[in-house]
This record gives C-alpha cells, structure tokens and sequence, in this order.
C-alpha cells in the first residue's frame, strides 16, 4: 500500500508531513500510538530506514533489526508493562500486513489470547 510520492504513512509520520502520536523517538526508530488499537496498549515501532517487510530485510540490516526489539523492551519498561506485552510484526498479506514499511506492535494492558489467528 503505497502512498501518494512513493511515500508510505510511516514515511509521513517519520517526516512530520501528517500527525501521530509519538511516543518515543531516536536516530533510528520512532514509536507511535496505533491509530486503530487492539489493546489498551497499542505502540507500532518504526526504523527510520525503509524496509518494506521482514523478508526483505538484508545481512546487514541486523543493527536496525536488533534495534527494533531493544526500542521494545525500552518502551515496555517506560510503560511499567509488568504484566507483560506481545511484540508482532506482521509479514504479507496472509499475516494481515497493511503497510509496506517494516514495524513492530507492542500490544498490552490486557490478557491476550494464543495462537492469534
Ligand atoms: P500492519 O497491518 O501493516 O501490520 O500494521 C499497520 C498498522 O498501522 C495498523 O495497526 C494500523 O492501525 C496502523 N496505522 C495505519 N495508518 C496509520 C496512521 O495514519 N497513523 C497511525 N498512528 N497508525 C496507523
């Protein structure tokens, strides 16, 4: 789901062109509120560089890769998630993938059910 430019809503929201709430920020990553939360708790971790999806992701991405989860495990003790939190990443479309632009939800604040689907 590309957006007009070439640009994906993540693209937007890390160049300031639409709003989102941020929640936390780095070089590397941003961290916004979902617009549409499954949970009480709903954070989307965002690299700044575009990856479209996981499998794309090359050798040498690990640093933005491990990254990603570290930026998690700081929002969550941010948060005060003692009771726990799910970290997702959605890949394709029989994941349910809607954005083109590699993210992590943390999704928390609530008992969760497993498997999700
Ligand atoms: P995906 O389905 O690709 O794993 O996740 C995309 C997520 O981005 C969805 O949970 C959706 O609610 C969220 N989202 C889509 N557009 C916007 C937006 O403009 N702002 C924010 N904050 N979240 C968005």
């Amino acid at each position: 789901m590309e957006s007009d430019g070439g640009k994906t809503i993540f693209e937007k929201i890390i160049d300031r062109e639409i709003p989102a709430e941020i929640l936390m920020e780095d070089e590397q990553c941003i961290v916004i509120r979902d617009i549409n939360p499954g949970a009480p708790v709903h954070a989307l971790i965002i690299p700044k560089q575009k990856i479209a999806r996981l499998s794309e992701a090359r050798a040498n991405d690990i640093s933005i890769l491990g990254h990603l989860l570290l930026t998690a495990q700081q929002f969550a003790k941010r948060q005060e998630l003692r009771d726990g939190f799910r970290v997702v990443i959605n890949n394709g479309p029989h994941a349910g993938e809607t954005v083109p632009h590699l993210h992590a939800h943390l999704l928390a604040g609530k008992p969760m059910i497993w498997p999700p689907c």
